[in-house]
């Protein structure tokens, strides 16, 4: 598990209680982001109940910072990850 991962609050914009992502599903996350950005088309499947209705933001500051805001309408999903660009994770290829 990279440190430098830090989930950060989201924001309830749907009356669902808001659901983070643990540490353990942070790269199950990076994989979802990964795919999603490989294959824009398609619908990118929530890391936590595997539901297509994730909906992903990308509120990158390149070259900087990597943002992603993740939401799911099936499980409640509601959380913003991110990291430095250019350097540890490794994840990225
Ligand atoms: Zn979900």
């Amino acid at each position: 598990m990279p440190a430098h991962w830090l989930p950060t609050t989201g924001t309830d914009m749907t009356g669902v209680t808001p659901r983070k992502l643990p540490l353990d599903a942070m790269p199950a996350a990076v994989a979802t982001i990964t795919a999603w950005q490989q294959a824009p088309g398609q619908p990118p499947v929530c890391p936590l109940c595997r539901a297509k209705a994730l909906t992903i933001f990308d509120r990158s500051a390149r070259p900087y910072t990597a943002w992603f805001a993740l939401s799911c309408g099936t499980c409640g999903l509601d959380d913003t990850i991110t990291y430095a660009l250019g350097g540890t994770a490794t994840s990225w290829s």
